[in-house]
């Protein structure tokens, strides 16, 4: 079978028991990536090429060879080690090739931004022994280079994820690591390979209920095998709104203090809050797909103007205004899974009968059709998104009946 991969950052928190030596590295690390990116700019001929070869050409400027070359230009502190200069060139490399493709597609003269991204980037050979809780990485401490190890705290890195470079981020007074993590993918066949196989659909329905997703199962013949409703709508809600009294309330009070991060902590909160149903709603639909081996999801689009007005009246901190995030992470969980996602146009999806095809009306949350079908109004909404899913691979030539 086909696999592919994906590559998720894990955002954990670092505990350094060194913070001067990681600012000296820091400090390092910007000064070596400004030495390179000026060397770059003067350097036209290379930036059309790719960054392992812009990587050695800097190596030849700037490091003395065995046959005895003296190079052209010395590093910040002269001798750095291999790895922690890889990283600086690649910041360097990327960010002249990319102010050189604006500058050629806007056909105007390259214009090279002051300050770019420099945040540091540890290569292998600059960390080592990392785990979800604890990691050792390499440090400058303005005359040597030293091993510090450091405690980690975060979400578990997967089982079968391979970390690649991590690199240090501020979060306020928060030290962060963002650690990528490469996850291979049992499956990457396309849709159209996936049906012609009998692949199970998952379709979706996002609502402003306590249901933040309804799920309908279908076979490829279009036949309900399961549903779901994956909820939690209105404890989210609600914890959103008390969230919000507390902010407007401190904001009362904090408003003439001149104190910048006062909400900071509420505001916090709701991001935790968002994160955390999303990561539920989402982890409940993969886990559904599973379950039921359905290896494609398809979830509903809008125009830009509906999908505009849906999401300023269902409001902020609305369980559809989340559907936003779900989509995100649903992206990500389902490909991690071997689960295939498809966008789909949902106008219409609402006004007829999924049993029967004919037109019906709504009344609270049940859909009544013509002919007397009655059923969950949402769930109607997905199953017709189903429906219609199939419709489009049998045009498109993917089935035949
Ligand atoms: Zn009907």
């Amino acid at each position: 079978m086909k696999t592919g991969y994906s590559i998720k950052t894990w955002r954990m928190r670092l505990f350094c028991p060194e913070q001067d030596m990681l600012a000296k590295t820091e400090q390092l690390y910007q000064e070596t990536v400004d030495f390179y990116y000026k060397i770059l700019q003067t350097r036209q001929d290379i930036w059309k090429d790719n960054l392992l070869s812009i990587q050695r050409e800097l190596e030849l400027l700037t490091v003395p060879g065995r046959d005895g070359r003296v190079p052209l230009y010395t590093p910040p502190h002269g001798k750095l080690p291999v790895y922690f200069r890889r990283s600086a060139m690649n910041k360097a490399g990327i960010a002249v090739k990319s102010a050189a493709v604006v500058g050629e597609n806007q056909k105007k003269e390259i214009i090279f931004p002051e300050k770019i991204d420099a945040s540091l980037t540890f290569f292998k050979g600059m960390y080592r022994d990392i785990s979800d809780t604890s990691v050792k990485l390499k440090l400058w401490d303005g005359k040597k280079w030293k091993w510090i190890s450091s405690q980690l705290e975060g979400r578990p890195f997967p089982v079968n994820g391979t970390v690649l470079s991590p690199s240090l981020s501020h979060n306020g007074k928060l030290l962060m690591l963002h650690v990528p993590v490469k996850q291979e993918n049992s499956d990457a066949r396309t849709a159209k390979e996936r049906v012609q196989t009998g692949s199970r659909i998952c379709s979706v329905q996002f609502t402003n209920t306590d249901i933040f997703a309804m799920c309908s199962i279908q076979d490829v013949q279009g036949k309900q095998l399961a549903a779901k409703a994956s909820r939690g709508g209105n404890t989210y809600r609600y914890r959103a709104e008390q969230a919000l009294k507390k902010l407007e309330k401190s904001q009362k009070f904090t408003e003439n203090d001149n104190v910048p991060h006062a909400d900071q902590k509420h505001y916090m909160y709701l991001k935790h809050l968002n994160e955390h149903f999303a990561h539920k709603a989402s982890r409940e639909i993969v886990d559904f797909c599973k379950e039921q081996n359905a290896d494609l999801i398809v979830l509903p689009v809008y125009g830009k103007d509906f999908s505009r007005m849906a999401m300023y009246q269902s409001g902020n901190y609305s369980p559809f205004h989340l559907s936003t995030r779900i989509r995100t992470y649903l992206m990500y969980k389902a490909w991690a899974e071997g689960i295939l996602v498809l966008e789909l146009r949902a106008e219409g999806t609402g006004k007829i009968c999924s049993i029967c095809g004919a037109e019906g009306t709504r009344s609270g949350k049940i859909f009544i059709c013509k002919n007397g079908h009655q059923l969950n109004r949402y769930l109607n909404e997905a199953r017709n998104l189903g429906l219609r899913s199939r419709e489009t691979f049998r045009k498109n030539g993917f089935i035949k009946t």
